[in-house]
Parts: C-alpha cells; sequence; structure tokens
C-alpha cells in the first residue's frame, strides 16, 4: 500500500464519510468505525443482546432487509439458482465456477422483490477453505449495506478472497470492529483473562464457544488481543527462508551450488500484538528466525504435536542482523496447527 493508494484511500473515506452524513475530523476511518458501531447499538437497545455475535449478524443483517444464505455444497448452489430470477441468473453466471475460485460472496439486489423477499441476498461460499471465512464475510456484507445505505446502485456484486481496493478495505477494517462487537465480545474475553490469569489458547478456544462459534481461531485470536490489558504477541511460525535466500532462489541470474542450497527454518510468519504491547518497542518481525531453544521451536517439532509452554528468555530472540528483541523472561504457550504451522502466545508478565 503506497502513496498512490493512501491518497485513494483518503478519497474514498471522505466520500463514505460526506455520503453518511458525518461532521469532519482528523480520524476519518475512526468517525465511520464509530458510526456503524452506533447504528448496531442502536439496534441491540431496541432489539436486546442476542446470545452469540452469530446471531448477531443474522439478526442485525435482517433488519437491514439483507438474507444470508450459506453454501456448503454443489447442491446448495442448485437450490440458490433454482431461486433467483432468468435475469438475475444471467448476471450471476457460472456460480459454481465463481466458488470453485476465489469468489467468498455474492450479494443480489432483488429488483423486483415479493412481499416476502428481503431486499437484498448475500450468497456464502462456504466451500472447503472460505468456510473458515464464512463469518468475517457475512459481517462484509452487512458492512456494505451499511455504508451504501440507499444509494445502493448495483443489482450483483462479487467479493473476492484478495481485495486491496479502498472501497474494499474500509469495508473489511469496519467489519473488524463490528465482528467483535466489543460490547458483547469484551466481556467474555475479559472473564476468560481474569480465570487464567493470562491470555491462552483455552481461553480464546473458550471465548470462542461462548460467544463468536462462527468466527475463525486466528480472527478471534486477533481480536481477543485487543483486550487483553497486558503486554502479549500471537505469533504464526512456519518453515521459510532469510528475504535474501527467497530472491535469489527465484532470481533466473542468481543460482546456488548444491552444496549451498538454503536450509529452511522455523520463522514468525506473522504477528499480532495487544495494545500495551504496542506501547513497548519489543517487535517479533516476520520472517525472523525462532530460537532453536524457544519453547515454539519445540512445540513445532514435538512428534505428538502436544502443547507446550514455559517461560524462556527474550534476549534469545534475534533479528537477522544479530540484536536481540528484547530482554527479561516471556511466558511462551506452542500449539502445532496442521503440518506446516505451529502459533504461539507470548506474554511478558512471566509469573508461571
Ligand atoms: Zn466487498
Amino acid at each position: 500500500m503506497n502513496r498512490h493508494w493512501n491518497g485513494l484511500y483518503e478519497l474514498e473515506i471522505n466520500r463514505v464519510a460526506k455520503e453518511l452524513g458525518l461532521g469532519r475530523t482528523d480520524n476519518v476511518e475512526g468517525m465511520i468505525i464509530e458510526h456503524c458501531l452506533a447504528l448496531l447499538r442502536g439496534w441491540v437497545a431496541v432489539h436486546g443482546t442476542p446470545e452469540t455475535l452469530t446471531e448477531l449478524a443474522k439478526e442485525f443483517a435482517a433488519s437491514l432487509d439483507l438474507r444470508i444464505t450459506e453454501v456448503h455444497t454443489e447442491a446448495d448452489i442448485d437450490a440458490v439458482l433454482e431461486e433467483v430470477t432468468p435475469v438475475q441468473k444471467a448476471v450471476i453466471g457460472e456460480l459454481k465456477t465463481e466458488f470453485g475460485g476465489d469468489t467468498d460472496a455474492i450479494i443480489v439486489r432483488r429488483l423486483d422483490p415479493k412481499p416476502w423477499d428481503r431486499e437484498y441476498w448475500a450468497i456464502i461460499n462456504c466451500q472447503e477453505w472460505h468456510a473458515y471465512r464464512r463469518y468475517f464475510t457475512t459481517w462484509h456484507e452487512i458492512v456494505h449495506l451499511l455504508l451504501e445505505g440507499q444509494q445502493l446502485d448495483f443489482a450483483f456484486r462479487h467479493t473476492r478472497e484478495k481485495r486491496s481496493e479502498p472501497a474494499e478495505v474500509l469495508v473489511d477494517r469496519v467489519a473488524a470492529a463490528l465482528a467483535f462487537y466489543p460490547d458483547m465480545f469484551e466481556p467474555v474475553v475479559r472473564e476468560e483473562y481474569t480465570r487464567e490469569g493470562r491470555l491462552t489458547f483455552d481461553a480464546i478456544d473458550r471465548v470462542r464457544e461462548r460467544i463468536a462459534p462462527d468466527a475463525s481461531r486466528e480472527a478471534t485470536t486477533s481480536a481477543c488481543l485487543r483486550h487483553i490489558p497486558s503486554p502479549v504477541w500471537f505469533l504464526q511460525c512456519g518453515m521459510g527462508l532469510r528475504a535474501s535466500e527467497t530472491r535469489r532462489l527465484n532470481s533466473p541470474q542468481l543460482s546456488f551450488f548444491p552444496e549451498e542450497t538454503p536450509e529452511a527454518k522455523l520463522r514468525v510468519l506473522k504477528g499480532w500484538m495487544s495494545p500495551l504491547a504496542k506501547d513497548l518497542a519489543i517487535r517479533f518481525h516476520p520472517n525472523m528466525r525462532v530460537p532453536e531453544s524457544s519453547i515454539v521451536n519445540l512445540g513445532f517439532h514435538d512428534v505428538w504435536g502436544e502443547a507446550k509452554q514455559g517461560t524462556e528468555v527474550l534476549d534469545a530472540w534475534e533479528t537477522s542482523s544479530g540484536g536481540s528483541i528484547g530482554s527479561g523472561e516471556i511466558y511462551v504457550e506452542a500449539r502445532r496447527r496442521g503440518d506446516a504451522e505451529v502459533w504461539a502466545i507470548a506474554s511478558l508478565n512471566a509469573d508461571g
């Protein structure tokens, strides 16, 4: 996302803010998010708090005249196609091919809805790897309606997996705030955090079971971090090469002699942190090596794939230029995720 993109994003958020009749502020994106949260809060004030965030999504969508249908199989797609009008069918095209690719969802506006129909219909792709995105995709479609309201001038639109257009990025950022509606989510996170005295994978699983059963583990974990009142990092690690090695491997001009073929090492792939962690200068950089002595490394190589936890020193975590990213003790819990990844939670309150 470069300067040109930032300029376009600025234009987009100002356009949306104007459309919504919002005033001027330094933080336009924050104002739009607050506006949408207020709409949700207003709905809850009238209709009461549902049991889970999944129900909140469904009921709130219905109040916007939006019907949500999840498709898990090709038979589900056939059922959808039987319901759409011939004209819409022509626009939608090959839904099976589309959902077999990178489309997360489509939304259609029923231009001539029957009295019992909802005006908008979002069809959420839950096949294969799309399934774990379905909860977030649902909120994405809800946010489109909140931001575009009655001006919505489409009959049909898809949402693809990769979306970098400013309008789509804004929708995603608002959706991230609404999907874990803080008024419902935060009290549960605080309760489970307090019960364990720290953020653990078990605590996150319980949060998910209790309040966000359809959200992915990854999304739930990063949402939990926002409400943790201590410095905590969440890391996803897997085997990989140094950036320079990857470049060389992909370059047609440069090649390796067989004896110097680079060896993949366990590295940080992605990381998130709590607000208090952001205040500290400790950063687990993407692509940095996981120390061999680390609990994260033990958790990854354990044959039984059991969770590992304990205290280790931060000093062992070094950047490629050699310096360590911090000093002192951290408490680490590591869990294998499939064959290729290990996830870790690192806390600075190393008292256990
Ligand atoms: Zn979209």
